[in-house]
């Protein structure tokens, strides 16, 4: 759980978990061992396919929300459970209280829940004076600590076997030995008698299937059958998004859930209880069962056209396991309760705006979550959306409304950066702030700062305008303001690549920032106002292609835009037209202009390559600039992780820089492993990242734009 009150302590809390050496460690190893268990469980199977199956599924489910459970209700009622709904936590905890209660139960024993964990059920449970003992060997470590989980799969995946060994000598008033095999004996010895003195089990249930009146618990560790079957009351707790249509739709999830979780094929366990069992523990002979649903906002969810699809998560934790801010930090500082991606979302809605405020700014965008999500939830645009809904709750910042208001008005925005030309002079040298403000350098320091280029490319295009005689394509250059003001030689780089190659290059001058950096601040009207800037400047009916060399701009302007201005009647037709014809520069030169070898000098050197987040997730970009790369006569060294994000993130380096420069050292460690001379990359906000953390460190290596490594080799 993160209590911070500001984004001040939330930094502190931050820190404290950078320090953290086994947590890192321990979130190191599983992020690196996930990607290729998940591929390997998935192989042959159309995973796309199966994901948009349960999206669809599910979405039709949380439409019927209510009319499933009073079908749920009806069946399960007609075998002997007690079916309840409970509008709110509190509710819950009460009927669940009360049904000990009622039962005249003294020790309750329960197997994993995260809903358990969203209402605070132990807590409740305790203060009415129950004994509560947590079964799952994680849940039961985390409960001894009085800890909350850090993952929704493997609670305790931060500590290590020596804390663990501490904690059980501690408990069992014995030395225990750090064997990872005798600490689980020592769990299964303590626990067994729990289970058999307890008189109540409770369990969560990952789905309740409404054709046949029964739930299905998935666990590894077999702990949910003893505890749902041993006692003589079993109360089962789910939230209403568990109603399932059909077994064979619950079966369909269970395809994808453990794979997409920890990459097994299938987890140890699945049970499925139909109807009250033969319990011999019961006075007759038969298990009093009660199932608990919980809404606490999800039918209002239900209700809401965006945020809806959160209904369809099927809490597998990939969100979290391909994160790179929660693998820095754990779930303890990346979530509440729930943690991860889906856990910034749902804190907002479970636990409300003061838990989720400093969280949601933490989310770098990299889309890592929303490539692997079970569900096919759109989790980086929802934590926007929570963010600017929190803006407009809360009151926008002093920083941001100001960046709003100097983004929307171009010339203002550019004779800014003109005049910081000029005052960087006493900072700059060599086409870098070498001095940064005392304020700045400590924070910033991790990498150096490019200055403001001596001409922007608005001026120099004038005089290296292409003519293009007979040209194939017409195409419109958004240079974004980075390649405009600091990084001119990168779009001259790719008019040099481009004009030969038959491409008519048209460059407007009243285009501007392309409005992303306003979107990560959650400033979505000055957003839209830029977007219908840059649509006015670009018109789409003038070009065959709309070509840009940043890959974060291409995938705003194709993506964004459309978000931003789709469900408006005057712009609909327009922003759809415009994002069609949005192109990235490795896929207009591989696609488009075909190049090929034959365009190529040999012997370029050595190169690696960085592939930036929204190139490679935004716009599913991942063979054409690799292509490239061989083609051109160079010398391809793949790199490690080379999908993970830099940790440039736009506003994100400038808001989280000890996380910003964590994941720049990985990468950079990464890059320089692979001993290329030079690393390339699409997008010039990674440039200015990468360059800036090589240029501190003192390395060799250098950093091209594609557009400068293609005209570096083209004949
Ligand atoms: S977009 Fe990236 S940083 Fe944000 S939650 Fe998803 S994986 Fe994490
Ligand atoms: S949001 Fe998607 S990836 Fe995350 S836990 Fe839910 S289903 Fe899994």
């Amino acid at each position: 759980m993160q209590h911070a009150k500001n984004l001040k302590e939330y930094r502190a809390e931050l820190r404290e978990a950078l320090g953290d050496e086994f947590l890192r460690q321990a979130m190191d190893k599983f992020a690196r061992f996930y990607p290729g268990a998940r591929a390997r469980a998935f192989a042959g199977m159309d995973v796309d396919g199966l994901i948009h199956e349960i999206a669809e599924a599910k979405d039709k489910a949380a439409a019927r929300m209510d009319e499933l459970y009073e079908a749920f209700k009806a069946k399960a009622e007609a075998a002997g459970v007690v079916v309840h709904l409970a509008r709110t936590a509190r509710e819950a905890n009460e009927i669940i209280a009360a049904i000990a209660k009622e039962n005249e139960v003294k020790r309750i024993v329960k197997s994993k829940s995260m809903t358990a964990e969203e209402i605070h059920l132990n807590h409740h449970l305790e203060a009415e004076g129950y004994e509560v003992t947590e079964t799952d060997l994680g849940e039961w470590i985390i409960q001894l600590r009085g800890e909350g989980p850090t993952h929704m799969v493997m609670p305790a995946i931060h500590l290590s076997r020596y804390q663990v060994a501490d904690l059980f000598s501690e408990v069992t008033h014995q030395k225990q030995e750090v064997d990872i095999e005798k600490l689980v004996k020592v769990a299964r010895r303590e626990l067994r008698p729990r289970y058999i003195e307890a008189e109540m089990g409770i369990s969560g249930a990952n789905m309740a299937v409404v054709e046949t009146g029964a739930i299905g618990i998935v666990t590894n560790e077999g702990n949910a059958r003893l505890v749902t079957t041993l006692p003589r009351v079993h109360v089962a707790l789910m939230g209403l998004d568990k109603l399932t249509p059909t077994l064979a739709e619950g079966l369909r999830v269970l395809r994808v859930l453990p794979r997409n979780a920890t990459g097994q094929a299938i987890s140890s366990y699945v049970t499925w209880i139909n109807g009250r069992n033969e319990c011999a523990s019961s006075p007759d002979g038969k298990k009093i069962m009660h199932i608990v649903f919980l809404d606490n906002g999800r039918s209002a969810l239900a209700r809401d056209p965006l945020f809806s699809q959160v209904l369809r998560c099927v809490r597998c934790g990939a969100c979290a396991n391909v994160c790179p801010v929660y693998r820095l930090v754990g779930g303890h500082r990346y979530g509440h309760i729930y943690i991860g991606a889906i856990g910034l979302i749902l804190t907002y809605f479970f636990h409300g705006r003061d838990k989720a405020k400093n969280l949601v700014q933490n989310c770098i965008n990299c889309g890592a979550c929303k490539a692997v999500c079970a569900a096919g939830i759109d989790l980086p645009m929802l934590i926007k959306e929570i963010h600017a809904r929190i803006l407009d709750e809360e009151g926008h910042s002093a920083p941001s409304t100001l960046l709003a208001a100097v983004l929307k008005n171009r010339k203002l925005f550019h004779t800014l950066l003109r005049s910081a030309k000029l005052a960087q002079k006493p900072l700059a040298s060599g086409g870098y702030i070498r001095h940064l403000p005392m304020l700045l350098a400590k924070d910033q320091g991790f990498r150096t700062l490019p200055a403001i280029a001596a001409k922007p490319f608005r001026d120099l295009w004038p005089r290296i305008r292409p003519e293009t005689k007979s040209p194939r394509y017409r195409v419109g250059l958004f240079s974004g303001c980075v390649q405009d003001f600091v990084y001119p030689e990168q779009c001259v780089a790719a008019v040099n690549v481009v004009a030969g190659k038959g491409a008519a290059l048209d460059f407007p001058l009243d285009q501007s920032c392309c409005g992303l950096p306003v979107v990560m601040m959650g400033e979505i009207e000055a957003a839209r106002e830029v977007a219908r800037q840059n649509i006015r400047a670009l018109d789409p009916g003038k070009y065959d292609y709309i070509l840009t060399l940043c890959a974060s701009c291409a995938s705003h302007l194709k993506h964004g835009y459309l978000k931003l201005l789709g469900d408006d009647p005057a712009w609909a037709v327009k922003v759809r037209q415009f994002a069609d014809k949005v192109i990235d520069f490795s896929s207009f030169a591989h696609d488009v202009l075909k190049l090929g070898p034959e365009d190529f000098r040999k012997d370029g050197g050595s190169v690696t390559y960085h592939a930036p987040c929204h190139l490679c997730r935004g716009l599913g970009v991942k063979d054409a600039p690799r292509d490239l790369l061989r083609d051109a006569g160079l010398d391809y060294k793949p790199s490690e992780e080379e999908e993970v994000c830099c940790g440039f993130g736009g506003t994100f380096s400038m808001k989280f820089p000890e996380l910003s420069a964590e994941l720049l050292a990985k990468k950079l460690e990464h890059a320089e492993a692979t001993g290329a001379q030079t690393l390339v990359t699409d997008c010039p906000g990674c440039v200015m990242q990468l360059r800036g953390g090589l240029e501190k460190k003192g390395s060799s290596m250098r950093v091209k734009h594609m557009a400068e490594i293609l005209a570096q080799q083209i004949k």
